[in-house]
């Protein structure tokens, strides 16, 4: 860097390296001030902002990060990354307890990628944490609007949160149009456990009876196993044959990336091994299974 005579081309490139160096031996802020420096250079550009931004993910340094991807210009996913950064915001702000920052994360994440999952599921949260469960029930249903590739998250919700959520028939009228325009297995297991709630399992092992007859699948055909093995007149051999079904049933929450391949039992918006977002698929998504 020192040498008279260098060419700027030269130079720059030089730099470049220096801040490659700064990046691998984890010196991130020598490396952020090498890259923003080569920010003014039109040679160098384009690959100090992609160091950048990597630096500033690692960092979850969020508002650097969206402050970057602008910078770089429409290209390729960037309005689904900027919907997921604002989520990284969104669910930062939501832990220390700044609901109306949240939700206006939310907001603008939503106007990046319409689509975003992964916003209307913290807005869930949100309407859960202030008690509004309509506003909740209609999130959760936007869902299925965005992408039905991620239905199997939102039923925990109504296992979980039930008739507060909106009233019964309602609800059970929603999931089993849910299970029976996508084929959901799992929708149909949810519904069933809540008929099971109100109606008692006879009811519930009925719908799922005639569910399973319509639509055989080996994870309803387990839950239903599995009312069965709660009736007093069970036989020891309903048990033995649910207990080998189990193997064949895949966890619903298993999950792979579309990308690398990585495998793991938690959905990740960011794949932890090759960095991706989005790129986690539920392995049997139940959307047809
Ligand atoms: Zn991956």
């Amino acid at each position: 860097m020192s040498k008279s005579g260098l060419e700027e081309g030269e130079r720059c490139r030089i730099r470049f390296e220096l801040g490659m160096d700064y990046l691998r031996a984890g010196l991130f802020d020598r490396a952020e001030e090498v890259f923003t420096g080569l920010l003014a250079m039109p040679a160098q550009r384009e690959a100090a902002a992609a160091q950048l931004l990597d630096i500033y993910q690692q960092e979850k340094d969020w508002p650097k990060a969206i402050d970057c991807l602008r910078a770089m210009g429409g290209k390729g996913r960037r309005g689904e990354t900027l919907a997921q950064f604002y989520c990284e915001m969104a669910q930062a702000q939501r832990a220390a307890g700044h609901a109306r920052e949240a939700a206006s994360c939310i907001d603008v994440a939503l106007s990046h990628e319409a689509n975003c999952v992964r916003a209307s599921l913290l807005a869930v949260d949100l309407a859960v944490d202030r008690g509004d469960f309509p506003q909740a029930y209609r999130c959760l249903k936007r869902v299925e609007e965005q992408n039905p590739r991620y239905l199997p998250e939102i039923l925990p919700w109504f296992l979980a949160y039930g008739d507060q959520l909106a009233e019964r028939r309602e609800l059970l009228d929603y999931l089993d149009w849910l299970g029976a325009k996508y084929k959901s297995a799992e929708a149909a297991v949810a519904m069933a456990s809540l008929i099971a709630r109100g109606e008692g399992l006879d009811k519930a092992a009925d719908y799922l009876s005639a569910t399973v007859a319509s639509r055989p699948s080996l994870r309803g055909l387990h839950a239903l196993l599995g009312l069965l093995c709660e009736q007093p007149a069970a036989t020891p051999h309903l048990f033995v044959v649910r207990q080998s079904l189990q193997h064949f049933v895949v966890n619903s929450h298993n999950y792979l990336c579309a990308h690398c391949g990585f495998g793991s039992e938690t959905l990740y918006w960011r794949c932890p091994a090759c960095l991706h977002w989005e790129t986690m698929r539920i392995r049997n998504d139940g959307v047809g299974g």
